[in-house]
């Protein structure tokens, strides 16, 4: 079962989670136990392929979904087709106490992907379980990377809608591209005159207006999320730690019961909270390294624990990292603080009223305990890439070498060489202008189209262009609405004719 981190009286199977998205009081959906794996079980693990790993971890959260549904989820979602490969999330050595743990392989080329691809199929057999006879509408606020692999996911799922909103000058032009160009029936992209965080509460606002709510049930439609608030969205992603142990084993670069420590480039807190619930589930981690660029509230706070999100929005070289409210924090401190419901109220109430909270001294203690935090600002993120690539010939992205600079200064500061993973979270393709400047000065990209950058890094990195970005620079523009902040409701109303 699943409770809300702000009210205990809020309990519900995984089904009702993830078609509720967030629970009606704004909290968000924790399981009351955490699932154990012994080490013969993640042993185990080593033997079978990506979707049989992903239905082992699966089948331990989503208990109310038969193992048949679990399954049939598992196989429309991570196939060779949409990925590309058979290893779904390739671990690749740099070295033989380094790798990077490449999640980026589907569709759109963002580990967004590896919650996306199978976050439509939970929740439409979530709503077959639970005889919904509604239209989900799926309404996301994006900064780029979510919007593309939610439009991908849910282009043309029976009895669902999206729309996604973007600010109009908030995201890459390559982001832009993917979206407007997306196919399906069910979709529908706006660009919103503002910033994220106009779009953002522009959703939100949505969510919570009673007349709109009670408009589109008459209309037979539903709202949900497909936001990492959303627990379906997190649960994919504590596969893939324990898939990266399972190849490390496999190829005999450890030993079963080894540690490894594992580094997530953090913007939401989505992806290294899936690597605590992996912890926390037996998988031998020994630390989690939280890596920010320069919007660095969260290495703040793993260092205080002081959260203080009043300071300057940055917008900086790895884009779906620039966040000052980290919403997934608030479950990881529902669980250290011993499940209490009052202090996640009161810290959350905190953060809303004065952009700041603190949070008792064994919450901290236990945070310093688990986790290592550390930040780099642009000029690192690129030496990361160009250094990188000059010593192992590896080109990776903004967001990943984040994580490389920040990886390298905790093993400078702690001495800890314990064998680490790093989370790579997007294709280089999708950042293709900064990764090019930053493996190589000399390039000049004046004057060159979004498909022509494409090529020079495939020529110089002699690596492929991956199918999704290269079709978006094909396809037509479907999208090209833009609106005010005020008029989402309006257009969201027209979209579904209500
Ligand atoms: C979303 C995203 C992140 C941040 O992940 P969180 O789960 O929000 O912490 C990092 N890198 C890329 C490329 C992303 O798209």
């Amino acid at each position: 079962m699943y409770e809300s981190t702000r009210d205990a009286s809020c309990v519900v199977n995984s089904a009702a989670a993830i078609k509720m998205g967030i629970s009606p009081e704004g909290g968000l959906f924790v399981p009351t136990e955490i699932p154990k794996l012994t080490l013969a079980e993640i042993g185990k693990l080593a033997e079978l392929n990506y979707r049989g790993r992903a239905v082992e971890i699966l089948n331990h959260y989503l208990t109310d979904y038969t193992e048949e549904a679990v399954k049939d989820c598992v196989e429309q979602a991570y196939t060779k087709e949409k990925f590309g490969t058979d290893n779904i999330a390739p671990l690749y050595a740099l070295n033989d106490s380094c790798y990077i743990l490449e999640l980026w392989h589907g569709p759109t080329c963002a580990f967004k992907d590896m919650a996306l691809q199978i976050l439509p199929h939970f929740m439409t057999k979530a709503m077959e379980m639970t005889g919904e006879d509604k239209e989900i509408v799926i309404l996301v606020a994006t900064s780029g990377d979510t919007g593309k692999a939610a439009l991908e996911g849910f282009s043309d799922v029976k009895g669902t809608k999206i729309a996604v909103f973007y600010p109009k000058d908030g995201v890459s032009d390559m982001q832009r591209l993917q979206m407007v160009t997306t196919l399906g029936e069910n979709v529908s992209v706006m660009a919103v005159k503002g910033n994220f965080d106009d779009a953002q509460n522009g959703v939100k606002q949505l969510f919570t207006d009673e007349a709109f709510i009670a408009r589109m049930a008459e209309g037979g439609c539903k709202l949900s999320s497909a936001n990492s608030i959303n627990w379906g969205r997190l649960v994919p992603q504590i596969v893939y730690y324990f898939s990266a142990y399972a190849d490390l084993l496999k190829n005999n670069q450890i030993t079963l019961g080894d540690e490894i420590n594992v580094v997530v480039p953090t913007g939401n807190f989505g992806n290294i909270l899936a690597a605590y619930f992996a912890k926390e589930m037996g998988l031998p981690i020994h630390k989690l390294i939280c890596a920010s660029n320069e919007n660095n509230v969260l290495t703040d706070f793993i260092r205080t624990g002081k959260y203080d999100r009043n300071r300057d929005f940055k917008l900086t070289a790895s884009p779906s990292m620039d966040i000052l409210i980290s919403s997934n924090l608030e479950r990881l401190l529902f669980l250290l603080s011993g499940k209490d419901h009052a202090k996640v109220n009161e810290w959350m109430k905190s953060l809303k009223e004065t952009g700041a909270y603190e949070v008792d001294a064994d919450t901290k203690a236990k945070i310093s305990d688990l986790f290592w935090a550390g930040f780099a600002d642009d000029e690192k993120t690129f030496s990361a890439i160009h250094d990188t690539y000059e010593t192992y010939r590896y080109v990776m992205d903004t967001h990943t070498a984040v994580a490389k600079y920040v990886y390298d200064a905790y093993v400078k500061e702690t001495g800890d060489t314990t064998k680490a993973v790093i989370a790579s979270t997007a294709s280089p393709f999708k950042f293709s202008p900064n990764v090019l400047k930053s493996l190589d000065e000399s390039i000049s990209l004046e004057g060159l189209s979004e498909m022509e950058t494409l090529k020079v890094l495939s020529e110089y990195s002699e690596t492929k262009i991956p199918v999704g970005l290269s079709s978006a620079t094909e396809l037509p523009v479907r999208f090209d609405k833009v609106i005010e902040r005020t008029e989402m409701e309006a257009a969201v109303s027209d979209w579904l004719e209500l």
